[in-house]
């Protein structure tokens, strides 16, 4: 049955608190997605908090004298470039969608 534009959902509208996680952003992002250098990375944290789709995430993975790793989470990155272009020692290339991350 096709729908009205009166029963759509309107998007955006969060029907239950605590649910904006389930919205997958990242299906808007359109050119391209940040890569992070875990060797030129100095876990200053500046990506993590100024993202904000929060998509940056700290993981639990020892990374030589680090305790943990930076993670991107492409389910809700948007590829706006901001961590990019604010990682202070240049350990985030925004690359093409494309390309296989390991
Ligand atoms: S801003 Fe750059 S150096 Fe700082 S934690 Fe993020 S990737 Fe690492
Ligand atoms: S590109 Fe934008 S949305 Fe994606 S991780 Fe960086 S700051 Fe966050």
């Amino acid at each position: 049955m096709k729908l009205g534009w009166r029963e759509m959902p309107i998007a955006g509208v969060m029907f239950q608190p605590g649910s904006s996680a389930e919205y997958k952003t990242g299906d808007w992002r359109i050119e391209k997605k940040p890569l992070i250098d875990q060797e030129r990375c100095i876990r200053c944290m500046i990506c993590w908090l100024i993202c904000p789709d929060v998509a940056i995430e700290r993981v639990q993975k020892p990374y030589k004298n680090y305790q943990e790793s930076l993670k991107e989470d492409y389910y809700h990155c948007k590829g706006c470039g901001i961590c990019a272009a604010e990682c202070p020692v240049d350990a985030i290339e925004m690359v093409e969608e494309s390309r296989v991350v390991p």
